[in-house]
C-alpha cells in the first residue's frame, strides 16, 4: 500500500506526504467529513419525507371544486376503486421503499458514527440492499407520473402535482447524494477491526 488518495484533486500520493503534490491540500486517508454530510442529507431527507406524507400530493380540479390527496388517501381511492396491483405499487414506491432506504442508511450511519457491534455478515447484506433499493429509486417518480395520468385518463379532471410532490422528488435526490457522499471505505475500516464469525 503506503499510498493516500488526494480527496481534492484525487491525485494518489505517498502516505508519508502531509500534503498533496499536485493541490496542496492536507492528506486525510478517510473522508470522515462524509459522515456529517451523509447524516445532513438524511436527516433533510426523512423530514421532507414526513411533510410528503402529511401534505397534498395532488391536487384535482374537477368542475370548478378543487380537492386534493395525499399519499395515503390516493391508496385508499386506489384500493376503493379495486385497483389492488396498482395501489401495492404506489404503497411499496411512495412509502415502503423511502422509509426502508432512509431507516437503511440511519443504521448504516450510527453503526459508524456510534461503533455499534454489527456482525460482518449483516453489515455486508445490509450494503447490497442499500445498494440494489438505490436502483429502484426512478420508480418512485415514475409512481407519481402514473398516478397523474392515470386520474387524467379516468374522468373529467385536472390532477396537478402538489407541494408533497416537490418534497418527495427531493426525498429521493437527498437519499441518493446522502449514500454516495459517505466514504464507504470508513465502513471497510469497521469490519476489519470486527473480526467476528457470525
Ligand atoms: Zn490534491
Amino acid at each position: 500500500m503506503g499510498v493516500c488518495l488526494c480527496l481534492v484533486c484525487k491525485k494518489v500520493n505517498p502516505i508519508t506526504e502531509q500534503n498533496c503534490s499536485r493541490c496542496h491540500s492536507r492528506l486525510n486517508t478517510r473522508n470522515y467529513a462524509s459522515i456529517q454530510q451523509s447524516w445532513a442529507l438524511l436527516v433533510t431527507a426523512t423530514i421532507l419525507l414526513v411533510l410528503a406524507n402529511i401534505y397534498p400530493i395532488t391536487l384535482l380540479t374537477n368542475r370548478g371544486v378543487v380537492t386534493n390527496d395525499t399519499i395515503f388517501s390516493g391508496i385508499a381511492h386506489l384500493v376503493h376503486l379495486g385497483l389492488y396491483p396498482i395501489a401495492i405499487i404506489v404503497f411499496t414506491a411512495s412509502i415502503l421503499v423511502p422509509w426502508l432506504k432512509i431507516c437503511g442508511l440511519g443504521l448504516y450511519l450510527c453503526a459508524i458514527s456510534f461503533n455499534i457491534p454489527i456482525s460482518k455478515r449483516k453489515m455486508m447484506i445490509g450494503f447490497h440492499i442499500i445498494e440494489w433499493i438505490g436502483r429502484w429509486s426512478m420508480l418512485d417518480l415514475f409512481v407519481i407520473s402514473l398516478t397523474v395520468a392515470l386520474v387524467n385518463m379516468g374522468q373529467l379532471l385536472d390532477a396537478k402535482p402538489a407541494p408533497a410532490a416537490t418534497a418527495f422528488a427531493l426525498v429521493i435526490l437527498l437519499t441518493q447524494l446522502a449514500a454516495k457522499v459517505l466514504d464507504t471505505r470508513l465502513l471497510w475500516d469497521r469490519l476489519e477491526t470486527h473480526n467476528d464469525a457470525n
